[in-house]
């Protein structure tokens, strides 16, 4: 151990987030021994309350911190159509775009067989079931142009297709193997525009 009990454990605890390695962790830890304690004590209190506050919409399963979420709620979208995306990080490129009025519905990850993710491992039930309402004219499979998200597109609409709602798949032009997330504003306006029925 080189380094005193809490300075080691806050580089533990670091280390543990997605893309930080040791050395990133102990940059950090540094840093924030280095900072006001107001900016820390304000760092920490904003993880506890995101933690708290932050859950999932019940109808489309966005984060959020209220029930429905603001999206679902608001009376300036089109409730007649509903954007399918494998993670909420695609809602916010999605309403990046200022292009899509309608509404979301968040499935929490993407069929692969190849991890052990099956269909009952995201929500695609859930989808169906809201569907039942049929309010919804219109699906848009916007899940990512790789080979999971292809399968979970196909996947869906065969669910899709026999409960009469149109559906239909963002065009090609998205970098494939890419992610919806890092697909740029103008790239992302286009493919749902020229969005093509499947
Ligand atoms: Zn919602």
């Amino acid at each position: 151990m080189f380094y005193a009990e809490p300075l080691a454990r806050l580089i533990e605890e670091l280390t543990k987030l997605p893309g930080i390695g040791p050395r990133t962790a102990q940059r950090l830890a540094f840093h924030l021994l280095a900072a006001p304690e107001g900016e820390v004590q304000r760092l920490a209190e904003a993880l506890l309350t995101a933690k708290r506050e932050i859950g999932y919409c019940s109808t489309c399963f966005n984060l959020t911190d209220q029930d429905p979420c603001r999206i679902c709620r608001g009376t300036d979208r089109d409730r007649g159509l509903i954007c399918v995306v494998e993670d909420p990080k695609d809602v916010a490129a999605m309403e990046k775009t200022r292009e899509f009025r309608g509404l979301y519905h968040v499935l929490h990850g993407a069929i692969s067989p190849l991890d052990g993710v099956g269909p009952e491992d995201i929500r695609v039930r859930e989808l169906i079931v809201r569907l039942g309402s049929g309010q919804c004219k219109e699906v848009i499979l916007a899940t990512d142009p790789d080979t999971e998200g292809e399968a979970t597109a196909m996947y869906i609409a065969r669910l899709v297709k026999p409960l009469g709602v149109r559906v239909t798949r963002l065009a090609r032009g998205l970098p494939v193997g890419g992610e919806l997330e890092y697909a740029d504003e103008v790239t992302l306006s286009k493919a749902l525009e020229g969005r093509r029925e499947i």
